[in-house]
């Protein structure tokens, strides 16, 4: 198996592929010297991918990053934001993406291992990072089987936009992250959601962002239906 891993801001990039133009397409699929990943194997059916926030300490021992993650009761409460504001930030940021490309996202049950697990990191660094795993086998492209998301308990975090680059909004970089956790790198330059900066001037994905997810699972059904309204 192979793994990646990939942040926001601060984290330094390794080994991007250079067979994908740089910036001109809005976006980059993450790649694996060559190998491409997926939730899933086809964009026939939508793939229904599963999250959850960990509950207690727990290490990934094959991971590159979010290695070692807590839950984020200590990261709400020194934000000062509650566990419902989490779990509808991300949700929302879920959202973003399911609206868009053939693929649903729902909270795991109880009891069962999450596709997508999210914490705070153990030994903070930086802001936050995603790490995906995938199947390893022959195939350009493999299916991921596991992805991390891990945020910095170290740093304040906020719901909304307030100028304070310093300050990252919670659903924003839920929605990078999780760009990230199914299939998307950094695209060059700026004005994508999955562009590597943080930055306040949108918050929700744009054209490249959206081109990326597409080109991974293809448009949604809901996005398909009103497209052809629109003719
Ligand atoms: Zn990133």
């Amino acid at each position: 198996m192979r793994r990646w891993f990939v942040g926001l801001a601060l984290a330094g990039l390794v080994g991007v592929g250079s067979a994908q133009a740089a910036g001109l397409l809005g976006f980059r699929l993450l790649d694996f010297n060559g190998v491409l990943v997926r939730w899933g194997v086809t964009d026939a059916q939508p793939v229904t991918v599963t999250y959850g926030f960990v509950e207690a300490p727990v290490t990934f021992s094959d991971a590159r990053n979010c290695r070692a993650m807590v839950p984020m009761d200590d990261l709400l409460k020194s934000s000062g934001l509650d566990r419902a504001t989490l779990e509808r930030e991300a949700a929302a940021a879920f959202e973003m993406w399911e609206q868009v490309a053939n693929i649903r996202f729902a909270p795991a049950r109880p009891g069962t291992r999450p596709d997508i697990q999210i914490g705070a990191q153990r030994d903070p660094i930086a802001f936050a990072f995603a790490d995906v795993a995938y199947v390893k086998g022959d195939g350009a492209v493999r299916p991921i089987e596991r992805s991390l998301i891990c945020f910095n308990p170290k740093k304040r975090w906020k719901v909304g936009f307030d100028g304070n680059l310093g300050v990252y909004d919670l659903r924003y970089t839920f929605a990078h992250e999780i760009g990230h956790a199914i299939g998307l790198d950094h695209p060059g330059g700026h004005g994508q959601l999955m562009s590597m900066h943080y930055q306040e001037t949108f918050r929700a994905l744009q054209t490249g962002d959206v081109d990326g997810a597409v080109r991974i699972y293809g448009r949604s059904p809901s996005s398909q239906q009103a497209a052809s309204f629109a003719k």
